[in-house]
């Protein structure tokens, strides 16, 4: 089950999805509108809306559209129950091992697995699920505890489980079990903050890149962006690139933060603005105007810009807005990834 909410985690939703689309078993997404726009290009495919219920008019829709609901709370289990006529939509249910913020607790899941199994028809499976608060972290991260009382909650009942995110797939092969929920891992990162996507043996499907749109130079002693929060000790060559955070990339980037232009790291120097940033290229003679500057891709990794931000690469790819031109490549990865985020010089004012 690929995990493709939040616009198929700043991919694009459709693009997230026409991509894993044959080699998944079904899409999880957050909320009914991401399952209904999914229905539009998917008819077939399996949906699960993870959050469940955000209201009962949901649930003629999930019935109509064909799509699973994640049963995570008693509420949702009211609604589902006084809703009119006898047909109900396929369902998950899901137990609160520990993250404690969405599932049935474990001492009244039987109960609700039962009141469940009386609405939906028995040829119908329900799928019994949980989800780990720590299984990024190495060492007694408490996935074996959240475990245990999964495994409590559900004993006798036999009906397909599934617990394990990209993290747990990963670290913890065992937890499996029939169906596994992957996100972040699909669009190549790595989950765990001491792990390289290359040392998983995962590539990054993205590349967020734009154009070198201005070069010059500055004497030393010169501020560069907005509040000058960079100054140059000696002259410095500086490059523009048509990115900034109105494009996804970060404005709390710290000076240094690497950008690749012609091959080579280099550092960021200045404040993000909303349209450009501005690195230090004096150490690169190569780099022109047109060049094109990794903001990240395979080299920087987005995990590593995260880093140097104080966030994961999730927020990063998630926080992508609509602005950035996409380019799509469908394929085996090369060298080069095969989905490009460009941000391209736009005619807008900041
Ligand atoms: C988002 C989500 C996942 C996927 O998590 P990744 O860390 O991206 O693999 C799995 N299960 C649930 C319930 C989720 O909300």
């Amino acid at each position: 089950m690929a995990c493709v909410k939040a616009d198929g985690y700043g991919h694009g939703l459709s693009v997230a999805a026409d991509a894993l689309e044959n080699c998944v078993d079904g899409f999880a997404v957050a909320c009914m509108e991401e399952a209904l726009a999914l229905r539009k290009e998917h008819a077939d495919k399996p949906l699960l809306v993870l959050e469940g219920l955000q209201s009962a008019d949901e649930i003629e829709l999930a019935i109509t559209q064909n799509i699973a609901l994640c049963i995570c709370a008693e509420h949702q289990l009211r609604w589902l129950e006084s809703h009119p006529g006898a047909r109900r939509p396929r369902c998950w249910l899901k137990v609160d091992t520990g993250m404690h913020r969405m599932g049935l607790q474990p001492g009244d899941t039987p109960a609700a697995y039962s009141q469940l199994r009386s609405l939906v028809p028995p040829s119908s499976e329900i799928v019994l699920c949980t989800h780990f608060a720590r299984a990024d972290e190495r060492g007694d991260n408490g996935c074996a505890e959240q475990l245990r009382r999964f495994d409590q909650a559900v004993s006798g009942i036999s009906e397909p489980q599934s617990c394990a995110n990209s993290a747990a797939i990963l670290s913890l092969p065992a937890v499996a079990r029939s169906w596994v929920r992957p996100g972040y891992m699909l669009y190549g990162g790595s989950p765990f903050a001491d792990t390289t996507p290359a040392q998983l043996n995962l590539l990054p499907g993205m590349e967020f890149s734009a154009r070198v749109i201005n070069l010059h130079t500055v004497a030393a002693g010169e501020r560069v962006g907005y509040g000058g929060r960079w100054q140059a000790n000696r002259e410095t060559r500086i490059a523009t690139i048509a990115a900034g955070y109105g494009d996804g990339y970060p404005r709390l980037a710290p000076d240094g933060t690497p950008v690749l232009i012609e091959g080579k790291r280099l550092p960021l120097a200045g404040r993000v603005s909303m349209d450009m940033l501005t690195v230090d290229v004096s150490e690169h003679p190569s780099v022109r105007i047109g060049s094109e500057a990794v903001l990240w891709g395979a080299d920087p990794g987005v995990d590593e810009i995260a880093h140097h931000v104080g966030t994961i690469g999730y927020e990063l790819l998630a926080a992508l807005p609509q602005r950035a031109l996409r380019e799509v490549h469908y394929g085996p990865m090369r060298s080069a990834p095969s989905s490009t985020a460009t941000a391209v010089q736009r005619t807008s004012t900041k």
